[in-house]
């Protein structure tokens, strides 16, 4: 069997422990006390490995930076490994969901998203060094403490590292049961669009009036006819609101819609066009606000290089690895966008991110360990 497999593989055990470690930390990013606790635990468990730093990070928890000392002599550029270090469940969670191995799956809040993914890098480190697997790269691994919340504190950080690298692993969770890798990802972006109309009375003085609502209905069809299939954008007007009473012609509507585009050039476009919406009844005015968060990881040469390699580290192990795209967004979007080419996806393979069932299955901890450890010897 492949040496460094075969490696993690007796280990295994320890792999698990650490995850359970982790998961045991709750971290939700509303709490930055929780998030820090989190960050100090991984900090304090890679510090014989790594030189590690913290930045802060507002109103979130702190970000953390670990350079790893690793064997071989540093030449040929920085490799960034991206994770996250908050989860969506609030403290408490593992009353209702504790930490548990049953069905050849470990479950708990964060599981998959991503504390495995964090654990699973953390472990590949200590590999090439048991091992002495000569590593020619720098290497960086990042873990934000905002990433479920938009990324706004971490993002500069993020950038920052990644435009010194030559290549950028991020630790989310791969797609279905098989832990496809994620070569595409959706940019994501939202939009508030606001009308303002004419209050009246309903029944004593209704021409009056200029409906809020009305026009706002109207401008919805439109909105939602942006959306263009072929090219992977969407529009999608998900939430509304406006009026006071039904016997009042409403002053005020407003509207939430989301968007995601599959390349950063429709983005524009697709701005100037909410820009450009005008009041069909002309006693309403509209009021457009928002813009693109995170930019689309497109699937670039560079992106499809990292892949193949990936595949062909895959293959001395046996396995078979995927790719897929998702519409959701990482941290990845960020790195991708600056044209650093970016594989996502390496952490657990399982099911449930951000819900009940959240899991990770056993028997794909120690491959996708060693895929991280050879990636990074390769690369
Ligand atoms: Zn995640």
């Amino acid at each position: 069997m492949d040496k460094i497999l075969s490696h993690i593989r007796e280990r295994q055990s320890e792999i698990k422990l650490l995850i359970r470690q982790f998961v045991e930390c709750e971290s939700p990013s509303d709490d930055r006390e929780a998030v820090n606790r989190f960050v100090e635990l991984v900090a304090d468990m890679v510090s014989p490995l790594a030189r590690v730093r913290t930045h802060p990070g507002g109103k979130f928890g702190r970000h953390l930076v670990c350079e790893f000392h690793l064997p071989g002599k540093r030449k040929s550029g920085q490799i960034l490994a991206l994770g996250h270090s908050d989860t969506v469940w609030p403290n408490g969670t593992l009353r209702s969901m504790p930490f548990r191995e049953a069905d050849g799956r470990l479950w708990g809040p964060g599981v998959l998203d991503m504390k495995s993914g964090v654990a699973f890098f953390i472990f590949a480190m200590k590999t090439l060094r048991d091992l002495e697997v000569p590593v020619a790269s720098k290497v960086v691994m990042q873990l934000n403490a905002d990433e479920e919340v938009g990324s706004e504190s971490s993002r500069p950080l993020t950038e920052k590292n990644a435009a010194g690298s030559k290549a950028v692993l991020v630790l989310e969770p791969g797609t279905g049961l098989t832990g496809k890798l994620k070569t595409a990802r959706k940019g994501v972006g939202s939009y508030t669009v606001r009308v303002r109309g004419r209050a009246s009375h309903a029944g004593v003085d209704f021409e009056a009036g200029a409906s809020a609502i009305l026009e706002l209905a109207r401008q919805i069809d439109r909105i939602a006819g942006f959306t263009n299939l072929k090219r992977g954008l969407t529009v999608n007007p998900g939430v509304v609101s406006g009026g006071t009473r039904s016997n009042v012609v409403a002053a005020e509507a407003s509207a939430d819609v989301d968007i995601r585009v599959t390349r950063l050039k429709d983005a524009p476009a697709l701005d100037r066009k909410f820009r450009a919406l005008r009041p069909i009844d002309r006693r309403c005015a509209i009021e457009v606000a928002g813009g693109l968060n995170r930019p689309p990881m497109e699937r670039s040469a560079g992106v499809v290089k990292m892949l193949r390699i990936a595949q062909s580290l895959g293959r001395e192990m046996g396995l078979q690895v995927e790719e897929s795209s998702t519409g959701g967004g990482s941290d990845g979007n960020f790195t991708a966008a600056l044209g650093v080419p970016t594989l996502d996806g390496l952490g657990g393979v399982g099911e449930g991110a951000h819900a009940a069932n959240e899991s990770i299955l056993t028997d794909r901890i120690a491959d996708r360990t060693a895929l991280l450890t050879k990636l990074v010897s390769a690369l």
